[in-house]
């Protein structure tokens, strides 16, 4: 049986296998200790969906948060919202991980934001420069910031899953989801 995957899980499978959108925000938070609104639920409903419990996905929205805020502030101020989105609050529905058409199609980041589809809105000489630090080649990246130019941010996303798996561009599998980036990369390196 597959295992629970826990909040101390959470950054090595994030360099194994999240996609750049996820580890933008994984990367933020870490960095920050903290994650505006719409970061909180594109990458809270990410982790649901890579299959962080709710107790899990309190533990680690709770272990960065109070880095920087008391405990008694984080209950009262985001406990509620990590609850929401496993459908314990509010209108008590299940809510799903978000899609790369929602991801693109969405409210633009605007500054301290990270939420969104980096192919879509990183500034294309800092997105050149993070495709760099991945493990792939530049003539492998250009092909990535070709599709960005010409706006097909999935294919460009796509490209680059195939770059860094090493998958021959005929067998490159389209990305429409972020959780299906994760788990065909999985799949793959296990
Ligand atoms: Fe994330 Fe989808 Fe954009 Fe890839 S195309 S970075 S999976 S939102």
């Amino acid at each position: 049986a597959s295992g629970e995957v826990t909040a101390n899980m959470v950054d090595g499978l994030c360099q194994e296998s999240f996609p750049p959108c996820m580890q933008q925000l994984n990367r933020a938070v870490r960095t920050d200790h903290h994650l505006k609104y719409n970061g909180r639920l594109q990458y809270g409903l990410f982790l649901k969906g890579v299959g962080l419990s709710l107790d899990e996905s309190m533990r680690f929205w709770r272990s960065e948060f109070t880095k920087l805020i008391e405990l008694e502030k984080f209950e009262r101020q985001y406990a509620y919202s990590i609850r929401y989105n496993y459908g314990k609050e509010g209108r008590r529905k299940d809510y799903t991980p978000y899609s790369c058409m929602k991801l693109i199609m969405g409210a633009p980041p605007a500054a301290g934001d990270h939420h969104g589809c980096p192919f879509r809105f990183t500034a294309p000489d800092l997105l050149a420069q993070r495709l760099k630090g991945m493990k792939i080649s530049s003539t492998q990246a250009d092909s990535v910031m070709e599709m960005v130019k010409g706006n097909h941010y999935q294919l460009a996303c796509s490209r680059c899953f195939a770059a860094v798996h090493d998958q021959p561009p005929d067998d490159m599998v389209a990305i429409d989801h972020p959780n299906q980036y994760f788990e065909l990369s999985q799949r793959i390196l296990h």
